[in-house]
């Protein structure tokens, strides 16, 4: 496996920086940009004043994108390379990292899509249409007998919700079950399409082991997904559930991170008439607003709260490090977020880190944040 094609000294852990730019209402209240991108020179940087100076501070980063720059062109500089290796066998992580109304989603999900229309790409579409839409268009043009499933869940205060469950299952809690502290699996229920006996989040070296353990689990189930359209609803039908929540629960989606997960397995013939299965996947993360991270002085649930949102996202940070310098020691198990994404972080696999930010004044010092924790992952 290490021969295929990931050498085994290349760091596989990208950071790219995005500005949003200003809203209607921040240009007709004349807010302040401190912000300057140069997409060529790959560098940001922020304008502060310090004792009536104007001073600069510059941040580098793999990729650097403006304000102007629309979703397709990210998607086709940044993402679509990391798709192909997914549709090769790897398994790759995609995070959108920043402050809360910086474009995580937007970047993510993207604007609204014309769902009675059906597979069309809108000039908003975000990461995860566009990356569905590439996965079938690629196994269709292939003539590759495939399969590809589908989950998204959403994160919060440790626990792990279904986004797609329906019916009854609406308020079940994904179980995280876990061996002797190794393995993470997701038990899911679903009231379509079910496939008995599938096994979601393990790593192919310690599967072996596992299996007999997990066969005594029962409901094991993810979704699967025959088309563009099929994934599209689940999709639509899941961040629905996440703004629903957001409502009722005060804004509960800045505290939670939620995750895509398409997996895709692939059976080809060799030109040697020799058959080859492969199974890539893909995790997309819209991570919890990085404005929680430094929150202190709360108290009670909303300290509770703050404290494990600041360990997955910390943890996080920590073990994108820990990647990226190749220290022995990487912190998967101090967080529920780094457990679950385990499988697909490091190793033979490709991270993408997108961290957003607001190009205002009063947005500087959490940018300053921002700019610092994803810094310190390139
Ligand atoms: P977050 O998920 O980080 O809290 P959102 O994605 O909800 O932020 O974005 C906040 C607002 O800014 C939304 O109204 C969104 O449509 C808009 N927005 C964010 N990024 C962009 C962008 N690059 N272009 C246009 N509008 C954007
Ligand atoms: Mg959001």
């Amino acid at each position: 496996a290490a021969s295929r094609g990931h050498g085994a000294g290349a760091v596989n852990v990208q950071v790219i920086l995005r500005c949003r730019p200003l809203s209607k209402e921040e240009v007709a209240n004349g807010v302040q940009q401190v912000i300057n991108c140069n997409e060529r020179a790959r560098e940001v940087v922020v304008t502060q004043n310090v004792g009536g100076k104007q001073l600069g501070r510059s941040f580098h980063f793999d990729k650097v994108f403006d304000p102007e720059t629309g979703q397709a062109k990210i998607y086709k500089m940044a993402i679509a390379p990391i798709v192909e290796e997914v549709l090769e066998g790897f398994n790759c992580t995609i995070f959108a990292y920043g402050q809360t109304g910086t474009g995580k989603t937007y970047t993510m999900e993207g604007g609204a899509r014309n769902t009675s229309e059906g597979t069309d790409l809108t000039d908003s579409a975000g990461v995860i249409p566009r990356a569905i839409h590439q996965i079938f268009s690629i196994l269709d043009a292939n003539e590759a007998e495939y399969t590809v499933k589908c989950s998204f869940l959403e994160l919060y205060n440790e626990e792990t919700t279904d986004l797609l469950a329906v019916g009854d299952a609406m308020d079940q809690k994904l179980k995280m079950l876990e061996d002797s502290g190794r393995v993470v699996v997701q038990v899911t229920r679903w009231g379509c399409m079910r496939e008995p006996g599938a096994i979601l989040q393990m790593r192919e070296d310690i599967q072996e082991s596992c299996l007999q353990d997990l066969n005594d689990i029962t409901g094991l189930e993810e979704i699967i997904v025959k088309n563009k359209t099929d994934i599209y609803a689940l999709l639509d039908r899941g961040s629905a559930k996440r703004r629903t929540a957001e409502t009722l629960l005060n804004k509960q989606s800045s505290r939670s991170h939620s995750v895509f997960c398409i997996t895709v397995h692939m059976r080809e013939m060799s030109p040697e008439g020799e058959e080859v299965i492969k199974t890539g996947k893909l995790y997309l993360v819209d991570l919890a607003g990085s404005e929680n991270v430094n929150r202190s002085g709360a108290v009670d649930a909303r300290a509770k709260e703050a404290g494990l949102i600041n360990k997955s996202l910390l943890t996080l940070g920590r073990v994108i490090t820990a990647l990226v310098e190749k220290t022995p020691h990487v912190p998967y198990r101090d967080s529920k977020l780094t457990r679950l994404l385990r499988d697909s972080l490091g190793g033979r696999t490709k991270t993408c880190v997108i961290a957003t930010i607001a190009p205002t004044v009063q947005c500087q010092e959490e940018t300053l944040s921002t700019l610092d924790y994803a810094h310190r992952a390139k």
